[in-house]
């Protein structure tokens, strides 16, 4: 069976490049969703691994941080350089391993790539602060440090894109970098490890260790860890979260989402169905930026927005990853297929009409591939589990408002804030919308407001823990700690200061 190992400085790489210890080596599978069958394994590591790669990552970081910023820069732009020589062979791993057809591959570690273009702007933006003559004689001026070594924890759904949102900045800012990624899809974390030492970081400043819950527990205790970021489900989130920080680590921890699209009656309805295709059922649902909830204000925009959803939904294209015209491939799972059949089970159950039904669906040829059809539900209700719940899979729910002031209610009051979208031609309303939503990014007219990398990704309530968001300046602030400097260099003329005011706290007045 072939092996997707750790990659970790001293290890010398593939399933024999060391001896696992006797009885401890437990693996993971990791199976092909277009097939069902289990294409390779992982093995799920333990603290003896993780202190192997926090060894190589002490020895290396010191160095790293003393390198000008320049430099570090030039490693971003080759690495750069070498993932697009290699997008094609990373999305189909990609592809393979997750699900996602080709094209949404490829955007998967596009947007990653986007923040390494960030990140080649290193010495520009790590530039400090300064003030001359703060006081007489005296210069403040402050520097961003970095911690030294960060921890990134990372979901199934972007094995590509949310590594490189954390070891991005955490590397270009000059910290060492341990990348554990989910153990459903290892594979391009590991390469994209790989082709950043290729790209001439030293051994050691960007590793990947593979594993499960062992491991995570290993990195939040780890004494030699500064900083974790984590994205993933909620409550996994919220553990992260409370042990890191017990722990005295920085910790910023994003979770789980359900995202609203508000259409008012006066939206293009054909451009909202065109969107909604795409962030409803796009990746089977499986993002965190989805858009699983529409809410139309007034029945009449219902009425109409459903006569228009029905046909699109109907020809919507499943199948395999590599299928050109497929518009999704399967999810990542069996069991996860069964949470979302559940789901959908749910929602009949609590009174939500089951407009049109995926379960049961199967594709041709891929009798066992884990393919679930979309679905679509009319009349939910707030009150519904399968409203509060994220269920992370094809599945449209429409929630119908009555007025303007409903439809900002309604992801205001929900317990994921992470990403919500309004539909209209009113400026107006687009810019109240924007201004009192209690949700952390906002789309007017796009309905997948993910910030582009300069800016910065973040959600509120349960959708993240802690307080500093992904990428953009938010991100640089996130792996480095500022230092301020007061000086001054007197030139021994004025003699020795009154000793009396001494014991006076200083001001510059
Ligand atoms: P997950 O929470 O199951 O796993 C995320 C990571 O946590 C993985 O590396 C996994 O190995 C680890 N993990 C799993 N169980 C653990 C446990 N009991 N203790 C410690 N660590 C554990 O999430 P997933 O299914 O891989 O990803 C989907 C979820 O991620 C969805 O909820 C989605 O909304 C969320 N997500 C959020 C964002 C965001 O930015 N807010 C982005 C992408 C995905």
């Amino acid at each position: 069976m072939r092996i997707i190992d750790h990659h970790i400085a001293g290890y010398s790489g593939g399933a024999g490049g060391r001896t696992p210890v006797a009885g401890q080596a437990r693996f993971g599978d990791i199976f092909d969703p277009n097939t069902g069958e289990v294409q390779a394994q992982v093995p799920l590591g333990t603290k003896a691994d993780l202190d192997v790669a926090v060894a190589a990552a002490l020895k290396a970081q010191p160095g790293w941080a003393a390198t000008n910023p320049q430099r570090r820069a030039r490693v971003m732009f080759e690495f750069k350089r070498l993932v697009e020589a290699n997008m094609d062979e990373l999305a189909h791993m990609l592809s393979s391993e997750h699900g996602k057809v080709i094209a949404d591959s490829k955007g998967d570690v596009q947007r990653g790539l986007e923040v390494i273009e960030f990140c080649c702007g290193i010495p520009h933006i790590l530039k400090g602060e300064f003030t001359q003559g703060a006081g007489p004689g005296i210069d403040v001026y402050s520097m961003r440090q970095p911690l030294g070594i960060g921890a990134g924890i990372t979901p199934f759904n972007f094995p590509a894109m949310i590594p490189m949102w954390m070891f991005g900045v955490a590397i270009a800012t000059g910290n060492a970098f341990i990348l554990k990624p989910s153990e459903r899809d290892p594979s391009v974390p590991r390469r994209l490890s790989e082709l950043m030492t290729e790209a001439g970081a030293p051994e050691g400043i960007l590793q990947c260790v593979q594993g499960d819950k062992e491991m995570v527990d290993a990195i939040l205790d780890h004494p030699a860890i500064a900083a974790i970021s984590f994205v993933g489900s909620s409550d996994i989130a919220h553990y992260v979260y409370k042990r890191g920080v017990e722990n005295g680590k920085r910790v910023q921890a994003m979770g789980g989402a359900k995202n609203h699209g508000i259409v008012m009656p006066d939206a293009d309805l054909d451009q909202v169905v065109a969107d909604l295709s795409g962030a409803a059922f796009g990746s089977a649902g499986e993002r965190c930026m989805a858009l699983p909830v529409v809410v139309p204000v007034g029945d009449k925009t219902a009425n109409a927005l459903r006569e228009k959803l029905i046909p699109a939904i109907d020809a919507l294209r499943v199948g395999v990853s590599t299928d050109n015209d497929a518009h999704y491939g399967p999810v990542v799972s069996a069991q996860h297929r069964e949470r979302i059949e559940k789901w959908i089970q749910t929602g009949v159950d609590e009174g939500a009409e089951l407009v049109v039904d995926g379960r049961g669906f199967e594709l041709q040829g891929h009798e066992k591939g884990f393919f679930i059809g979309p679905s679509l539900f009319d009349h939910v209700t707030p009150d519904m589990s399968a409203y509060k719940e994220e269920i992370f899979g094809p599945v449209l729910q429409i929630v119908r408002a009555h007025d303007f002031e409903e439809a900002v209610r309604l992801p205001s009051d929900h317990q994921y804030g992470n990403g919500v979208a309004i539909f209209t031609r009113n400026g107006h309303a687009a810019r109240e919308f924007a201004a009192r939503v209690n949700v952390g990014m906002v789309g007017i007219n796009v309905p997948i407001p993910v910030p582009v990398a300069y800016h910065t990704f973040g959600g509120w309530k349960r959708s993240a823990f802690g307080d500093t968001n992904q990428h953009g300046m938010e991100g640089v602030k996130f792996w480095t700690k500022v230092k301020t400097v007061t000086q001054r260099w007197p030139d021994g003329s004025a003699g020795v200061d009154d000793a009396a005011n001494a014991f006076v706290i200083p001001t510059m007045g």
